[in-house]
Formats: structure tokens, sequence, C-alpha cells
């Protein structure tokens, strides 16, 4: 493609991540004056008023480099977790975790990462782009996870297996200790990374998650955000929680301040605001469930979720779906980049959201069928 200039490979075949649509963009596009984003899972409240205070507070202070390694950050998630705080590396969104375990961890030329397919794609991006060979084993066809056939696709040069556990972008979850399991089934030297993005909006998050268990796991990473649950998907932050000899050589490579200064403050007071996230969760939940009978009585086809979105298929063509709910103002995810043409993605939004993208969606059916 380029004779001017030197490119690796990886980089002249790379696809890049696709992200929903924005709504300028849309607005512009249609000529529309309100326009919903029900597309890329945000929190509906919006930001908590305590962090949007927190980073008013600390705005003064970005001339300066934040502390190196931001231990204050990392102390307050390890006790809100009940870790030890050598765990806990903290990111520039767990994007940058999952970028950095791939590049800590696998060999190019040797290692490989393993997913399911369908599978949040950013896992494969990051390992490809590192010259690491990414492998896949389906899901089944009710989007349930074939653990068994997973930890038979694994090998001595299986570098890293990441499970979403709710996974995007079905919903479906499975329980702790299947996870352990799959921990325990792996080669020693494999690890077993759990991306817990959506762990707060399940029903039962400690039964879920194998946070509890870790000290039983060797092998067991779990990935979380602040961008789903905690509304700071634009200041960029997540975290890992990692066997502490792992997290130490991962903070050897990781860019020096990753996490800047203003995310350091916002994520200290989002651990703070406890009031804020048990309204998120009430609203996700109420929102989730109505949302599901909507869109059973509209006959379309929600699967379980316990994430803060839904997935289903419409008895019309996703395509012409995604588009007609579209033209009414409401954006919401068609999963053809996750090679399922017949899905669609819809995120939980406030309860006026959630009734524009349902009268949308009837509008739209009505014309399409
Ligand atoms: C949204 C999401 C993330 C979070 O990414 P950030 O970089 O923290 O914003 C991670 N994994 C999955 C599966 C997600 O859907």
């Amino acid at each position: 493609m380029t004779d001017q200039f030197r490119v690796r490979q990886e980089v002249l075949d790379f696809k890049p991540y696709v992200a929903g649509r924005s709504i300028e963009e849309i607005k512009a596009e249609l000529g529309l004056a309100t326009v919903v984003k029900l597309a890329s899972n945000e929190n509906p409240l919006g930001a908590s008023p305590v962090v949007r205070k927190a980073i008013e507070a600390a705005a003064a202070t970005v001339f300066r480099y934040p502390r190196a390694g931001n231990p204050e950050l990392n102390t307050a998630i390890a006790r809100s977790l009940g870790v030890a705080s050598e765990r806990v590396i903290a990111g520039n969104g767990s994007d940058e975790i999952i970028d950095l375990l791939v590049r800590g961890v696998c060999t190019p030329g040797r290692d490989h990462v393993l997913a399911f397919r369908p599978c949040f794609s950013v896992y494969g991006l990051q390992a490809r782009v590192a010259g690491v060979e990414f492998r896949q084993v389906p899901l089944n066809d009710d989007f349930s996870f074939p653990f068994t056939a997973l930890a038979e696709a694994a090998n001595e040069d299986t570098g890293i297996v990441f499970v979403t556990n709710p996974d995007n972008p079905s919903g479906h979850t499975v329980q702790a200790g299947e996870l352990a399991e799959l921990a325990r089934a792996l080669p020693e030297r494999t690890l077993l990374v759990v991306d817990e993005a959506y762990i707060h909006f399940a029903e039962d998050m400690a039964a879920v998650s194998p946070l509890g268990m870790l000290d039983e796991l060797p092998n067991i990473c779990l990935l979380r955000t602040f961008s789903k649950a905690y509304g700071l998907a634009g200041l960029r932050l997540g975290y890992g929680v990692l066997p502490a000899e792992l997290t130490q050589y991962l903070l050897r490579i990781q860019i020096p301040f990753s996490v800047n200064i203003l995310a350091v403050q916002a994520g200290l007071a989002a651990l703070s605001d406890e009031a804020f996230l048990a309204q998120t969760l009430r609203t996700v939940k109420e929102g989730r469930a109505w949302l599901r009978e909507e869109l059973s009585r509209l006959g379309c086809a929600p699967l379980p979720s316990q994430a803060n979105f839904l997935m289903f298929t419409p008895p019309v063509e996703a395509a012409a779906v995604v588009q007609g709910v579209l033209e009414r103002g409401v954006i919401i995810r068609p999963l053809t980049s996750y090679g399922l043409a017949n899905h669609i993605r819809v995120s939980v939004g406030t309860m006026e959201e959630n009734r524009a993208f349902i009268d949308a969606l009837e509008q739209t059916l009505e014309v399409v069928s």
C-alpha cells in the first residue's frame, strides 16, 4: 500500500475498532434536533455530581504531572475490592490493560491469545497489532459459553484466554465457580483474564465474580472499568486485578502517566459516591426488565441479559430496523462488526430514552413489515 514509508505488515492489515456513532454526527447527517444514543452502554444518569465537583476542584492542578503509578487511586480501588493494592494496576480505560497484558505476556510468533467468537473486538485487535496470533472458539448457538471446548483449544502456547462476564454483546453471564473450574482446567502458565466491564449490573455480583477466590486461583486476572457503572467513559479509567508479580511487570512497561490527574481524582470520588452507583443500578435493572418486555411485545426476541444492554433479533431485517430507528432519532448498535448480521444491541437508558427507543422501533416495524 505504501512504498514511501516503512509500515509493519500488522499495521497494513489492521482493521480498526468500530465505535458506536456519535450524537453530533447523527444530528448533522439527519438534520435532527434531538438524538438519543443507546449504542455504547454508557451510564444513563451521566456522571455523578460528586465526580464533577472533584474534577472541577482538580482543574487547577493539571499543569502538574500526576504522581507516578497513582498510588492513592490504586489503594482506594484495592480497598473497595478487599484485595492487596500490589495486585491493582489502573490504566487509560481497561482497554489499556488488555493491551498491556497482551504485550507483557505473549511472545509474538510463538504464543497466541484465545477467546470466543464473537467477542469484544479489542482482544483480537491488540493481539494482532502486537504480532500475536488470535484464535477463537465459537460460542454455543444460544450464546452460552462452551468452556470445555475453550479449555481443549488451549495449549502450552496459549498466553491468555479472555472471557467477558457478563458477555458483550449478548449479556450472557456465568457463575464464579464455572470460571474457577475453567482457570484450573487451563495449562498452569496460561492466564484466564475475566473482563468484568459489566459486572456491577449482574443480579448477584458476588456470585458471578471470582473476586473472592483470587488467592486460590493463581492464573486468574480481572478487568474492571469506570466507563459503564461509574459513568466515566470519556475520561478513560479502568483497572486490572492481577497476580501481584504480574502487576509489577506490567507497571514497568506502561506508558508513564497514562492515568491522568483528573481521572485519578474522578476515580477516587466515584468510589466514594455509593448513592450514585446504587441509583445507576436501580435505573438499569428497572429499564432492562421494561425493555425486555416491550421488545417481546413487538415480536423481537431479546436474550436474557445481566448487563446494561439487551441483544435481540427483530422480526425483520436488522439493518433496516437500525436505520429506521436512527431516522427517528435513536442510535442503537448493529452487530455486523461482531459477525451478527441479524442481531441488534441496545443500551438501557433513562425511562424517557427507553420509551423513545420503543416508540421509534414500533413505528419502524409498522413501516418495514
Ligand atoms: C466497554 C467495555 C470495556 C471498557 O473499556 P474501557 O477502555 O474501560 O472504556 C471493556 N471490555 C468490554 C467487554 C467492554 O464492553
